[in-house]
């Protein structure tokens, strides 16, 4: 018998608790799953960061932290941190977010809210181009920037992606390095962000990378608020260098009543919902990865401490 402890928001424990035990029931795990225990006999550790743990030196048998979070910004540099690092990757998330991005991607492209605004009576077509026609960008190629730009190059748009190291997609084109993001920016008729928040993605866009976009561009943002320099970009809002943002991730959650991005009529905010870790499929994740550490196999999804993600 091993000891799990879940240590996450007091609310995800009736959501995760019966797949969890399920999960690891069919992977053969014969485990005490709880969210209370003496650390010293804690074998794994369930982990998000809204269940305020941060000093993991107590869990001194402590095999492996399994994040239920894909992004670790919050906890990849905890000094505290010995054991290995697992971050999450679920297919439930990653179908939320293709389904996200692809939905905001086709509003932009097909003029849904002129549509919107043009129920006036007034007949004047306005016949969007074809997707091959549209130069669309993401910005991180990981498991959820690869499954979008895969998707949207399924409906034809003419797609590129930027990541850290060199990479080859089938019908994306791929680019890494700074000469790489001054060429992908340059065409990005629709940029998505799925960067990681790491010390290097910090501010990627900013006012010197808006101005290389082309004109009236639109950028969406499911990554991470800090990817972003809110003022540049409410600058190039302003000027039109930039024609709509629609963000979901904020620097500050949730984003301030007086932020100028709610009354912004160019800005679109969604709270945080691009995509969330499913309780389903995230415990048939958690669970391969404990049968795996007791087994003696390696680990799945270990996060990289030095590069960040
Ligand atoms: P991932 O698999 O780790 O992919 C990260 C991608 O970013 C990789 O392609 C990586 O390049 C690239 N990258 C990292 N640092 C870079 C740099 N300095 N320059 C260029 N490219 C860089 O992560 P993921 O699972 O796709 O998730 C991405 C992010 O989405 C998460 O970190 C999180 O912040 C966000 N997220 C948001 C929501 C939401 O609801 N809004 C939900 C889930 C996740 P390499 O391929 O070369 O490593």
């Amino acid at each position: 018998m091993i000891n799990v402890l879940f240590s996450a928001a007091a609310e995800a424990w009736p959501e995760y608790e019966a797949p969890l035990r399920r999960a690891l029931s069919e992977a053969g795990v014969e485990a005490d799953l709880r969210t209370d225990f003496d650390p010293a006999e804690v074998d794994y550790v369930v982990y998000a960061p809204n269940g305020g743990l941060s000093d993991f030196r107590p869990f001194t048998r402590a095999k492996a932290v399994l994040s239920l979070w894909a992004g670790v910004e919050k906890i990849v540099g905890n000094e505290h941190l010995t054991q290995p690092l697992a971050r999450m990757v679920d297919h439930g998330l990653t179908e939320g977010m293709v389904e996200w991005v692809t939905g905001h991607v086709l509003r932009h492209h097909l003029g849904i809210d002129g549509n919107l605004a043009a129920q006036t009576g007034a007949w004047e077509p306005k016949v969007p181009p074809l997707a091959r026609d549209r130069k669309v960008s993401i910005l991180g190629l990981g498991e959820l920037g690869a499954a979008c730009a895969q998707a949207l190059a399924r409906l034809n748009f003419d797609v590129a992606g930027w990541s850290r190291r060199s990479k080859t997609l089938d019908g994306i084109a791929c680019h890494h390095g700074d000469d790489g993001l001054a060429a992908v920016l340059g065409r990005s008729e629709i940029l998505v962000l799925l960067l990681p928040r790491t010390p290097e993605t910090e501010n990627i866009l900013n006012a010197r990378t808006l101005a290389q976009m082309p004109q009236g561009a639109v950028i969406i943002n499911p990554g991470r608020g800090h990817l972003i320099d809110d003022e540049a970009l409410l600058a190039a809002l302003d000027s039109g260098q930039i024609g709509h943002a629609t963000l979901d991730v904020f620097r500050v959650e949730p984003l301030p009543a007086d932020h100028p991005y709610w009354a912004n009529p160019n800005v679109t905010v969604t709270p945080h919902i691009a995509s969330e870790t499913r309780p389903e499929s995230a415990s048939r994740v958690i669970a391969e990865n404990i049968r795996r550490g007791e087994a003696g196999e390696p680990f799945l999804h270990l996060v990289d401490r030095k590069a960040g993600y």
